[in-house]
């Protein structure tokens, strides 16, 4: 079964079923999975992408059920555990309306002393209160619990819920319904085909209602084709459901065992495999309170046209280890939808425009518009690039700011710049030196740092593949830097380990003070042990030229170099213009000098750059410079929205883990170095696995270390990572 085939049969209107469903799960390049699900959006909302104000509200974490995932609930007594008075709810909703807010979402736990008639008397308060609020309140889960309690059916339960002011039912406790997993994580919840019958009864009495899968725990690919396909069957039965949902697992506090968050692709691709394959569905959410601000901001070019509310108050993600804050602004979520090149529309529970003016923006994207491309997308200047010629800035900038995100994969791919070999990254330590650090200690510090790495090394025991000497915060005291000592103090501390000097302003100042000629003074600390000099992120303020002849001594002293491209910010918008500088200065040196170790790509520290601006820019930049230059995104120079790291979970799952996974199929080379105590380079491993090719393990002066074998034995205990891509 081909890629081909399979977008033969979308576009032209047939269905696809759960074989070729499961196929773009394990197989689909991400990036072609991703145009197909953002053309087919395109095709029935336009540009629009959906927003609400809303306010979540979880009356009670009390619940008699003990699910194995749930972080949330607690049991009568223990600590932590809460139940609202109707009267707080009212004001916690005031506060939400006051604020515009159109919708409060009501979810929690099983309240083992709450009858029904609690149910129904909140719902009629809030109503009474809010008549104009849209009341989206209770899972097919507490449907069950309050039908059993007051011994009623769910239909009369419905019913006088309906008739106490609720509007519709939220998607949540559809979990997995395939009984192999729902029985080993949630084994007392209602059952999966109870969970439908629910649904379809809303249906029936007129009550419409969201549905949910929470995915990246212990199901595979097939439970998740199979979840979707009972919604799907349902949907063409009632067509009753307003949009799904796929919830990222969270992963603190729960009893499987599972302590890492889903991988930033994998999320892509379950929201692209929802768009393509939920034909019947015309809203998919990109949920961002789970999946984190920056893969939600992804996933709108990759099939989805909603990014939920302002939430204000989540508690249940939230104790799971939700690290994307538990509140969003009207101009954050506007921004984040601006940003991906959509127009943001407010929107009611049910899908519609809150202000009738924004109809226009769900017309139908049609093919003509989409063949002759998204804007005034420049397609000869793509395909120029494509080809390898050389580009002027301003044609560079133009293709930047008119062309869209898989216009520019399109063209990566037919270049054949993105192959099959794994993303690699370089496992190190970095230690950030200035002018009170004295060699003895360095060594000291080094040895130290090595010897926490034991445990988790993945390139040997107490050894990393390169140590990073980081000037980044002590550039302007570069010239009180003893450099040559601090060089041999870490060539004592780790003989085997690569040597990084990071700044190369510090070098400058360094060498100037010397008295030395910079090439003379180069070549002692290649002799002294040093392999690399990169530029970081602090070092904006140079000049080019500067740079460029201190790079050159450098290399005449057979340094490699590590040049650095950042993507800045103007005006609320990435400053393209300054790249297509940066980007021609840096294909010029690259014809005329050589020990490049590879170009990094990276943003200046405060500016708001989107993942779909970054992502952009990696794949401009791989067409625009010429191979085999390796194209690095080191992680920690790129952009990062959520503003947490991983709640209890280990305290290395950054955000930008999220991002990793996704970097190879827009030109990344790979990450660069990972430095312990920032990234765990294991885990980042695990994160470029999951991009579908087996990593590079790589250590700077040496020949590459493959340690494909060593990893090999993982992969099988690596889920919902696809297979490496065997053509079509
Ligand atoms: S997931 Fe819901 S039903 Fe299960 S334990 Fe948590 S609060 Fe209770």
């Amino acid at each position: 079964m081909m890629m081909r085939d399979i977008t033969l049969k979308i576009e032209q209107g047939t269905r696809i079923n759960e074989t070729e469903a499961l196929w773009l799960y394990e197989h689909a390049e991400l990036s072609e999975l991703g145009g197909l699900a953002n053309r087919i959006n395109l095709r029935k909302n336009g540009t629009a992408v959906f927003y609400n104000i809303n306010r979540h509200i979880n009356p009670t974490n009390i619940c008699s059920l003990s699910c194995k995932f749930c972080a949330y609930s607690k049991k009568i007594g223990e600590e932590g555990g809460y139940a609202y008075e109707i009267d707080e709810m009212i004001t916690k909703a005031g506060e939400a309306v006051a604020q515009g807010a159109t919708e409060i979402h009501m979810v929690g736990g099983l309240h083992p002393r709450w009858n029904f008639q609690r149910y129904v008397d909140m719902i009629k308060a809030m109503h009474d209160a809010f008549p104009d609020v849209h009341l989206k309140a209770f899972t097919a889960v507490e449907l069950d619990w309050m039908a059993r309690k007051a011994r009623k059916t769910i239909t009369e339960v419905m019913v006088e819920l309906r008739d106490a002011g609720l509007g519709s039912f939220p998607g949540g406790g559809a979990e997995i319904f395939h009984p192999e997993i729902r029985d080993q994580i949630c084994d007392t919840k209602v059952s999966g085909e109870q969970w439908i019958d629910t649904h379809r009864t809303a249906h029936k009495l007129g009550i419409r209602s969201n549905c949910t899968m929470l995915y990246g725990h212990i199901e595979s690919y097939t439970h998740r084709v199979d979840h979707m396909r009972r919604l799907r069957e349902l949907q063409d039965e009632t067509g009753g459901f307003n949009v799904f949902i796929p919830l990222a697992f969270q992963p603190f506090q729960n009893e499987m065992g599972i302590n890492r968050y889903t991988f930033g692709a994998d999320d892509l691709r379950t929201i692209a495999v929802a768009r393509l394959y939920l034909d019947n569905f015309k809203h998919i959410k990109s949920y961002w309170v789970m999946l984190g601000q920056d893969i939600a901001q992804l996933a709108l070019q990759f099939g989805a046209n909603d990014l939920d509310g302002t939430v204000l108050e989540e508690k249940i993600s939230r104790a799971a280890g939700g690290r994307a804050g538990m509140i969003m602004t009207r101009g954050n979520l506007e921004n984040l939808i601006l940003r991906s090149g959509r127009t943001p529309v407010e929107r009611t529970t049910l899908y519609n425009p809150v202000r009738a003016g924004d109809l226009v923006h769900l017309t139908p994207v049609n093919d003509e518009y989409l063949a002759a491309g998204m804007t005034d997308v420049p397609k000869d200047m793509l395909r120029s690039l494509k080809d390898g010629e050389t580009m002027s800035p301003s044609n560079l900038w133009k293709v930047a700011v008119t062309a869209p995100l898989h216009a520019i994969s399109e063209s990566l791919r037919a270049s054949g710049k993105t192959n099959n070999t794994g993303p690699s990254l370089t496992e190190s330590v970095a230690i950030s030196i200035d002018k009170t650090t004295r060699a003895e200690a360095l060594t000291h510090d080094i040895r130290h740092l090595l010897s926490g790495l034991e445990s988790r090394s993945i390139t040997a025991p107490a050894h990393a593949a390169a140590i990073i000497l980081d000037t980044s915060d002590s550039a302007h005291a570069g010239s009180q830097l003893h450099l040559p000592a601090m060089i041999a103090a870490t060539k004592l501390a780790s003989p085997g380990s690569s040597i990084i000097l990071r700044g190369v302003t510090a070098a400058i100042m360094a060498a100037e003070s010397s008295g030395e000629k910079p090439t003379a003074y180069f070549a002692n600390l290649r002799m002294l042990g040093l392999d690399v000099l990169e530029e970081s992120v602090s070092d904006n303020a140079l000049a080019t030229d500067a740079k460029w002849l201190i790079f050159t001594c450098a290399q005449a002293a057979e340094i490699a170099i590590i040049p650095l491209i950042t993507l800045k910010t103007l005006a609320n918008a990435p400053d393209w213009s300054s790249w297509a500088d940066d980007v021609t200065e840096m294909r010029g040196r690259l014809t005329t000098t050589g020990l490049i170790f590879a170009v990094a790509l990276g943003v200046t520290q405060n500016s708001l750059i989107m993942p779909s601006e970054f992502m952009k820019a990696i794949g401009l930049t791989r067409l625009a410079l010429p191979l085999p230059t390796q194209i690095w995104t080191p992680a920690h120079t790129m952009p990062v929205l959520s503003p947490q790291r991983g709640l209890g979970a280990d305290s290395d799952q950054h955000p930008v883990m999220k991002l990793i996974s996704a970097l190879k199929t827009f030109g990344s080379s790979g990450i660069g170095f990972v430095a312990a105590g920032e990234f765990s380079a294991e885990r980042a491993w695990e994160d470029l696995r999951a991009s579908g090719t087996l990593p590079q393990v790589t250590c700077p002066r040496q020949n590459k270390l493959d340690l494909a074998e060593k990893f090999a034995a993982r992969l099988s205990d690596l889920r919902h990572v696809p297979a490496p891509l065997a053509g079509g």
